[in-house]
């Protein structure tokens, strides 16, 4: 379905352009989804404004296109900011201030606003009505082009020099830009000498790392039921007081699934130190007690003692992952419940409560995978997104030491610093 308002524009009406030593009101660096919203909203503030977006790639938007399995995962429906900013492992109180400001309300406004209806799905995520992620590019191609901002391609920012009172954008010799404002958009990255260039602004930086991610097991038997996922789980990291209930998926190489991936998130640098090798717990039965699971296997045991243990499973576990309970716990196929011997009993128990499982590496999320670590949030005045070391440049979206887990989060975090970079920016241009 085609939505009025966001049509026409292609990444073929922005040309390259050769700049020598050009002067803009502000100079976007990087055409991500952060640059994009940011660069919209101050030339709606500012119409007269001169503003270039720089994008280093011959692709404007390229991550819009491919997130959310091509439907592009806009944003989450979660209303209140306290609970929306317990969805980011990185960025913390700081949060409240941005998404006080702007918040998925404003998200779902501006592109209705726009004619791109989002819709909600039972988990919370919030796609656009056409299930395409490029009604959200073509949507921002349309308002970039509506608003006569320029976009040049093949452009990398290399440095970044203040003078008298503005910046020189170095790219290649031939390739300056001198801008009055400058906001750096140009996303995470897991190398550190991706940010030198940025250092030299006088900025640190929290090392970058990667965020959400699904956990390797080698040789585990539990590879060989590939697909099997219970809904109710909860893997915990031992050694540490981080654990996570929700969906848990075996994979062909180990494990995956909501509950693994948001540890992955909030436990990334921890894991990352131990060289991804670590040990997990899961708990594959939803009940609240290892007491109560004890309680709920013994009257089982007394009500059907003549009944064969792994042809029955109990807890809707799927019948493959109850088999491999009992297996763990030598209780095999002919085995009824009458003769489980107490140590049976406690293994089975044992497994179905905290299965250990030993890890050794990870395996990036396909669908969705950001950067922990950037520059800090601290280096910043907030909510306006401008560096407290170097007034006039500012910093949008995956490129700051924020991120969120899978569901929308990661773009709502780029449309929320986006919006409340443009909007101070649009604003001080005007008082120039
Ligand atoms: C496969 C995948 C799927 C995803 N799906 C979702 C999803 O559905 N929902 C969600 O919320 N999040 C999703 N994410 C995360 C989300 O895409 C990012 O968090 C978001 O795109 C960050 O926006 P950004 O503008 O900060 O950076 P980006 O979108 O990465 O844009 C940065 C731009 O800057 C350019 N650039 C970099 N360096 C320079 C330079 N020196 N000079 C000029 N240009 C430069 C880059 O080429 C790029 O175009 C997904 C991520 C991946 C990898």
């Amino acid at each position: 379905m085609e939505q009025k308002g966001c049509t026409f524009a292609t990444v073929k009406d922005f040309h390259l352009t050769v700049i020598k030593l050009e002067s803009v009101d502000l100079a976007v660096i990087g055409g991500g989804a952060a640059g994009f919203f940011a660069a919209i909203r101050a030339a709606e503030i500012n119409p007269s404004a001169k503003i270039h977006i720089l994008e280093k790639s011959g692709k404007l938007l390229s991550k819009v296109k491919i997130s959310g399995g091509g439907r592009c995962n806009v944003t989450h429906d979660c209303s209140h900011v306290s609970q929306l900013i317990q969805q980011y492992p990185r960025g913390g109180n700081a949060l409240k201030k941005m998404f006080g400001a702007f918040k998925v309300e404003d998200t779902v406004e501006w592109f209705a606003r726009r004619g791109v209806e989002l819709k909600v799905e039972k988990d919370g995520r919030m796609f656009p009505l056409t299930d395409n992620s490029q009604t959200i590019i073509d949507c921002f191609l349309q308002e970039a082009k509506r608003l006569r901002i320029q976009v040049h391609l093949h452009f990398p920012v290399n440095k970044v020099k203040a003078e008298e009172g503005a910046f020189l954008l170095y790219s290649s010799k031939d390739n300056v830009l001198r801008a009055k404002k400058v906001l750096v958009a140009t996303g995470g990255h897991p190398k550190e000498e991706a940010y030198n260039w940025l250092r030299e602004t006088g900025h640190s930086l929290s090392s970058p790392i990667p965020s959400l991610f699904t956990f390797n097991s080698p040789a585990n038997p539990l590879r060989k039921l590939p697909g099997i996922s219970v809904p109710k789980g909860l893997v915990r990291i031992e050694g540490t007081k981080l654990q996570y209930e929700g969906p848990v998926l075996i994979t062909h190489w180990g494990f995956s699934g909501p509950a693994v991936l948001k540890l992955s998130a909030f436990g990334a640098r921890w894991v990352h130190e131990q060289d991804y090798t670590f040990v997990i717990h899961i708990r594959w039965v939803a009940v609240t007690s290892e007491e109560e699971l004890r309680a709920q296997l013994k009257a089982y045991q007394q009500a059907h003692p003549k009944r064969l243990v792994q042809g029955h499973p109990l807890f809707e576990l799927p019948q493959r992952l109850w088999a491999y309970a009992c297996e763990q716990a030598e209780i095999y196929p002919e085995k009824v419940w009458a003769e489980v011997s107490r140590k049976s009993f406690n293994k089975l128990l044992e497994c179905l409560f905290r299965d250990r499982q030993e890890i050794k590496g990870k395996t990036t999320f396909k669908e969705e995978f950001v950067t922990c670590g950037g520059i800090p949030l601290s280096e910043l005045h907030l909510p306006q997104m401008e560096s407290r070391l170097s007034p006039g440049l500012f910093f949008a979206g995956e490129v700051l030491d924020v991120d969120g887990i899978t569901g929308g989060f990661n773009f709502q975090h780029a449309w929320t610093s986006g919006w409340l970079a443009g909007s101070h920016i649009g604003r001080s241009l005007a008082e120039i």
